[in-house]
């Protein structure tokens, strides 16, 4: 039992926006058990759309088209699978009764555009809007069925949860959903992960195991079928060991999250220094909900005079060391925490490049410490990458680096 799915616009060829509709709609579907054979995405066109639609017929028996539903003129995916499927369009009363409902104050221009999309395909089962203006559309077409759905990802994700994976899982049957579990690292690179665990799969073969590495951090994604139960608990419990000082979560849980907890756990405050990260780590921090009970605050020291009259960083350590030294970022952590009262420190201070580096501290160097009453942790960086990927992976190490000295104390 396959699936297709076809991402209709112009934009997300063109780059300008993530397909995050194909990475939502292949997790839903392979949660229970429904590989997707096939992903396409097509252009806002009428002749590509149909092409797309047919290429998925000896491939998959459920079809899912999202996007170029609107009602602008360049929204034309009905057009497209209506062409696929030889079919016309027809304007269906109850969707027009619905949206003429709904915005009956708007002037007549308007709801007379809104209602452009109450023409459906003929023969078409039809999903409700709620959420936004757009219906879904269910098809059946020989062995295929085919769900076109809105692009707008909120409204996707309202339909896919309310009708169409029970639509599917009616037609199907019941399906032995895969097992997975991501786990979550830190702190140690791709490379280094592949290594430790990469026999399991050899010893474990029905046990799938894929990494997803993000700067400074790596997921582990270990899938197996149900029937392999048993061996994927044991590569579960395998990797947890090996990885366990890197591990700091599972699914979605995010590393500050965890160091939150930690925080939380233990009854202490946090402030931060942060140089090249330019806020990044503050941010992180702050994402999480209830973090005001742990974090005090941050100090963006960029220049060197705002490390020296800020932080108290000393004047001749930035001169002989430089502004990127062990020596600054300790001396960045020390004054924060005091100038903040609280009971750590962190500090970031780095080359984000693409100009800037030295022999010294060439671009990608980034000193990070942390510093509470009893002592102290820290890291250097020297990984080139791009200004985004430098940030991200020191504000990252920062987080690891404050989660192994929670865990240390
Ligand atoms: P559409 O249904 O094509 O009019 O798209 C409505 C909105 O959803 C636009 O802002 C699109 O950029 C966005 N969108 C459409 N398809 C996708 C997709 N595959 N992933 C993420 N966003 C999308
Ligand atoms: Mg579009």
């Amino acid at each position: 039992m396959g699936a297709a799915i076809i991402t209709v616009g112009d934009e997300l060829l063109g780059g300008d926006r993530l397909d995050t509709n194909f990475t939502l709609l292949a997790r839903r579907l392979g949660e229970r058990g429904i590989q997707v054979a096939l992903h396409t995405t097509v252009a806002d066109d009428e002749v590509s759309i149909a092409r797309a639609l047919k290429s998925t017929q000896t491939v998959a028996e459920v079809v899912i088209v999202t996007g170029g539903l609107g009602p602008t003129a360049d929204d034309v995916t009905r057009q497209g699978i209506a062409r696929a499927l030889g079919r016309g369009l027809e304007f269906n009363e109850a969707v027009g009764a619905h949206l003429s409902d709904r915005f009956s104050n708007l002037e007549a221009g308007h709801l007379e555009l809104i209602l452009k999309q109450a023409y459906a395909i003929e023969g078409a089962e039809i999903i409700m809007p709620n959420r936004g203006t757009a219906p879904g559309l269910i098809l059946v077409d020989g062995d295929q069925t085919i769900y076109v759905l809105p692009g707008v990802p909120a409204e996707l994700e309202e339909m896919l949860e309310t009708t169409v994976l029970a639509h599917i899982a009616n037609r199907t049957g019941p399906l032995t959903p895969l097992a997975r579990r991501v786990l979550r690292t830190a702190g140690v690179p791709e490379a280094a992960v592949q290594m430790r665990i990469a026999d399991l799969e050899d010893t474990y073969n029905a046990v799938r195991l894929g990494l997803l590495a993000h700067p400074g951090l790596v997921d582990v994604v270990v899938t197996a079928p149900e029937s392999a139960a048993r061996d994927f608990q044991k590569v579960v419990d395998e990797i947890t060991a090996r990885l366990i000082d890197a591990l700091y979560g599972e699914g979605d849980a995010t590393l500050a999250e965890a160091v939150g907890r930690l925080l939380a756990q233990r009854g202490k405050s946090v402030a931060v220094a942060e140089s090249c990260t330019g806020g990044l780590l503050g941010e992180l921090i702050t994402d999480v909900a209830g973090s005001s009970s742990y974090f005090v605050g941050g100090v963006i020291a960029y220049a060197n005079d705002a490390k020296a009259r800020v932080l108290g960083v000393d004047a001749d350590t930035l001169k002989e060391e430089g502004a990127v030294s062990e020596e600054t970022a300790r001396q960045m952590a020390r004054g924060v925490r005091l100038c903040l009262k609280a009971d750590i420190g962190v500090a970031i201070t780095g080359v984000t490049g693409p100009e800037g580096g030295t022999q010294r501290a060439p671009v990608g160097t980034v000193h990070i410490r942390v510093l509470d009453e009893s002592g102290e942790t820290g890291v250097l960086i020297e990984q080139p990458g791009s200004r985004r990927q430098i940030r991200e992976r020191a504000a990252h190490a920062a987080l690891n680096q404050l989660r192994l000295r929670l865990l240390d104390t």
